[in-house]
C-alpha cells in the first residue's frame, strides 16, 4: 500500500443547508513514502480542503483517505495520523502559540506524553534540523516570517512526523524567507526521505517536485512530472495558472523558431540548452 491513498474522495461543506458546497469531487491519487508532490490550482479549487483531509482535520463526505493503512474515518487512528502528517499553514503568526521558541516546539511531544529528557532531545534536534538552534530562547515575535515557519516545521519534526504538508506556507514571506523555508524542506526531503506535499502558487517551487497534481473546481485534473505538466503552457493558463518563467521563455523562443528541448524547467536548464545549441 502507498504511504497516502485517497480514493473517490468527495467533500461537501454544510451538507443539507443552503450553504451546501461541494469542494472536492471524486478525487483519487496515491503518494509514495519519500515523494515530493506539488499541488497546484486556482483559488477555491479545493487544495486546502484536500490538505485538511490528509491529516484528518476534515472527514470524507464520500470516499476514503488512508495514511499508512490508517483511515481518517477511524477515531482511534486520527491522532496517529496527525502525528505522522505535519501541516504548515499560510500565516506564520497564527501557528506559534508559546511565548518562547523551544516551548512551542515542545508542545507536540508534551501532548504525546514523551519523557522530559526525550522532549529536550527532540526539541534540540528539530531546531537544528531547521537551522534555528540559536533561537531557542527567543520570543516568536522577534523572528522573521521565514524563521517562524521553520519553527513550525521543527514542531512537526519534534513529533517524529514523516510527512510535511505546506499549505501555501511561503505565500506571506519575502523572497529571502521563501528561499529559507523551501531550502529547509527540500533538505529534509533529500536527507531524511521526508514525504513532502507543497501547495503553492509559486511555479518555481512546483518545478522542483517529483510530481505535480493539478486541481480545478474540486477535481483532480492532471498528475504528472513537472516537465509534462508545464509543457502545455496554454492549458495551464486556461486553468488560471502560470508556468515557471524559464518554461514560458523557452516556449516563446520555440514559437520564434529556436530549437530547444521540451524539458526545460529552470533558468539554468534554459541557459544550458541555449549554450549547447547556439553558442559556439
Ligand atoms: P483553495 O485552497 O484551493 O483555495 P479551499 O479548499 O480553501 O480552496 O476551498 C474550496 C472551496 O470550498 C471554496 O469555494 C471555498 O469557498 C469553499 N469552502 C472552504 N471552506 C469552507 C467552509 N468551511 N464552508 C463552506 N465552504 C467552504
Ligand atoms: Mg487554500
Amino acid at each position: 500500500m502507498a504511504f497516502i491513498e485517497v480514493n473517490n474522495l468527495t467533500h461537501i461543506y454544510s451538507q443539507g443547508t443552503e450553504q451546501e458546497f461541494c469542494a472536492l469531487r471524486d478525487v483519487s491519487f496515491k503518494i509514495e513514502q519519500g515523494e515530493f508532490v506539488a499541488i497546484l490550482g486556482a483559488n477555491g479549487s479545493g487544495k486546502s480542503t484536500l490538505a485538511r483531509h490528509l491529516n484528518g482535520l476534515l472527514l470524507p463526505t464520500e470516499g476514503s483517505c488512508q495514511i499508512q493503512n490508517l483511515d481518517t474515518c477511524n477515531p482511534q487512528d486520527v491522532w496517529q495520523i496527525r502525528r505522522q502528517v505535519g501541516m504548515v499553514f499560510q500565516n506564520p503568526d497564527n501557528q506559534l502559540i508559546a511565548g518562547v521558541v523551544e516551548d512551542d516546539v515542545a508542545f507536540g511531544p508534551e501532548n504525546l506524553g514523551m519523557e522530559p529528557a526525550k522532549i529536550r532531545q527532540q526539541v534540540t534536534e528539530s531546531l537544528k534540523a531547521v537551522g534555528m538552534e540559536n533561537f531557542r530562547k527567543f520570543a516568536p515575535h522577534l523572528l522573521s516570517g521565514g524563521q517562524k515557519q521553520r519553527v513550525a516545521i521543527a514542531g512537526a519534526l519534534a513529533m517524529n512526523t514523516n510527512c510535511l504538508i505546506l499549505d501555501e506556507a511561503t505565500a506571506m514571506l519575502d523572497p529571502q524567507g521563501r528561499k529559507e523555508v523551501m531550502a529547509t524542506v527540500e533538505r529534509l526531503h533529500q536527507e531524511r526521505g521526508l514525504t513532502l506535499i507543497v501547495i503553492t502558487h509559486f511555479m518555481d517551487e512546483a518545478a522542483k517536485a517529483d510530481r505535480v497534481l493539478v486541481m480545478e473546481k474540486g477535481q483532480l485534473v492532471q498528475s504528472g512530472k513537472p516537465q509534462e505538466i508545464f509543457a502545455d503552457a496554454p492549458r495551464m493558463h486556461k486553468l488560471g495558472l502560470a508556468v515557471p518563467l524559464a518554461v514560458e521563455l523557452a516556449w516563446q523562443l520555440r514559437q520564434g523558431g529556436l530549437q530547444l528541448p521540451h524539458d526545460i524547467l529552470s533558468a539554468d536548464d534554459l541557459i544550458a540548452a541555449l549554450e549547447a545549441r547556439y553558442v559556439h
